[in-house]
């Protein structure tokens, strides 16, 4: 599990500068015009060797009428599903009625708060800052979100008290012992069940699909009181494997939510693929792949899970559809071609039972021992079939490698001036290990180390 950092403020205070500079993405838009990031947004973050999920919220304005109230709604749903709040205010436009709404809205939730003056860059950000005091919430964080000014020390604050609740957030230190670590790991993940996270947008059939899953099977559940944002284990058993069904649609919750945009949060669908170590992805059929498809898959690739695709609804449709949305998902799905495609109907069970085999051999290739001896000869041959190119006159050269860890399987490469292999080469070698190691489901790491 990963803490939930959610940045919220009116528009314009420098949310969407704030997000992408903690995730090092360019998606959210920044733009000068108020109200333009408008949806949440939703990305991984590491910073200063700590792991979290940030969302950005949108703006409230404090003043909520029409549109403005869907989008406080939208806020405060992104709010309760938070660890911690960053409340940004603008330092350059000081104190504005909008801030003292918001800061009334914030009161009322009893999440740890902190309240961060933006833009303090060219300007006495004491003096400008001042004001805020005003508000009652405490110190006043000063940074300039945009050159990247005191976000290091606000991120210490906000995210330090958290490790204790949150082991996973600090990223592991790179040792020597690797080897070990990654044999260790092994060991921890061979003795302990199968998580399998069932994930898709709204509507896709997850419920339906969950169900038929269970089955008639007796089953007891976990329902851990929570936030909407906690997923129900269930715990399973099919074929002497033992799993646990991570069912993040909520079918055996005992307190139903009808409303089907209810039951939906990302928030909980990402903590679901952090906490899973297979991943199985339903895709509706009739709707072809949309852009949250594609998010999502790209946050699962992300997170190194082993990954399956049920494209579901697959009943009734005509041959000549079939044809077309097989293409379509082939062309569009080449970034996660490692896994498997299933096309089901959980309504009607068809190619149902099919899915375990791929989630076995997933989850198998995720955890399959690879010693040093055999890493280093696949990577000779590797070598000797396909020289590294030649760099500044000097020729690329890979020493040994060895297992860094598993779930997803990190190789871990030693050799000279690896740095400048050019990415077609490092491509080649992963697809050399997966073809060599028949690894399906999963996707690979490797590193590169300088020096012996
Ligand atoms: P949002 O609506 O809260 O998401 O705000 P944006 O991130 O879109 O930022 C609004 C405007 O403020 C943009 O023009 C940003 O370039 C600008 N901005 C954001 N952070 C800073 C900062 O640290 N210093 C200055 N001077 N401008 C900033
Ligand atoms: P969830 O929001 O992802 O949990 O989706 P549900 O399981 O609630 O399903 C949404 C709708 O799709 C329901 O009306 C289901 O009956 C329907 N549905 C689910 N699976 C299938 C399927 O395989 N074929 C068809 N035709 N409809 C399906």
């Amino acid at each position: 599990m990963l803490p939930v950092v959610a940045l919220v403020g009116r528009p314009n205070v420098g949310k969407s500068t704030l997000f992408n500079r903690l995730t090092n993405t360019r998606d959210a838009l920044v733009a000068d015009f108020p109200g333009l990031t408008r949806d949440r947004k939703y990305g991984q973050a590491t910073y200063e060797q700590k792991q979290f999920i940030v969302v950005d919220t949108g703006g409230i304005t404090g003043d909520e009428e029409g549109i403005d109230a869907e989008m406080a709604q939208q806020s405060l749903r992104a709010i309760d599903e938070a660890d911690v709040v960053l409340f940004l205010v603008d330092a350059r436009a000081g104190l504005l009625p909008a801030d003292i709404g918001i800061a009334e809205h914030l009161r009322k939730v009893n999440k740890k708060l902190f309240l961060v003056a933006n833009k303090v860059d060219g300007i006495d950000g004491d003096s400008e800052s001042a004001d805020f005091y005003t508000l009652g919430l405490g110190n006043v964080h000063q940074i300039a979100a945009a050159h990247g000014r005191g976000v290091t020390q606000l991120l210490e604050e906000a995210l330090l008290p958290l490790a204790e609740d949150f082991p996973d957030m600090q990223v592991k230190p790179k040792v020597e012992q690797e080897e070990l670590d990654a044999e260790e790991q092994l060991e921890r993940l061979k003795n302990l069940p199968i998580k399998l996270a069932i994930v898709g947008k709204p509507n896709v059939g997850k419920s339906t699909l969950t169900n038929r899953i269970l089955g008639e099977e007796r089953v007891v559940v976990y329902d851990l009181p929570g936030t909407t944002r906690d997923s129900v284990f269930i715990p399973l058993e099919r074929d002497d494997r033992e799993y646990i069904l991570i069912d993040t649609a909520g079918v055996r919750r005992r307190k139903r939510v009808a409303d089907a945009v209810e039951k939906f949060s990302i928030v909980k669908t990402l903590q679901a693929i952090e906490e899973a170590n297979v991943v199985l992805m339903v895709i509706d059929a009739r709707e072809g792949l949309a852009d949250q498809d594609l998010s999502l898959l790209g946050y699962v690739l992300n997170s190194g899970r082993s990954l399956v695709v049920a494209v579901n609804k697959w009943d009734g449709l005509t041959t000549d559809i079939k044809d077309e949305i097989k293409r379509e998902l082939d062309r569009r799905l080449g970034f996660i071609d490692f896994a498997r495609l299933h096309f089901i109907s959980a309504l009607h069970g068809s190619g149902v039972g099919n899915l375990f085999e791929s989630v076995v051999e997933a989850y198998d290739s995720a955890t399959q021992r690879v010693g040093t001896a055999m890493l280093t000869q696949i990577m000779e041959m590797a070598q000797a079939e396909h020289q590294p190119p030649m760099v500044r006159g000097r020729r690329v050269k890979m020493k040994y490698a060895h297992a860094g860890g598993y779930n997803p399987p990190v190789i871990v490469i030693h050799g000279n001036q690896l740095n400048d292999l050019p990415g077609s080469y490092k491509r080649y070698l992963m697809n050399y290990y997966r073809k060599s190691l028949k690894i399906m489901g999963t996707p690979i790491k490797i590193e590169f180390r300088e020096g012996a």
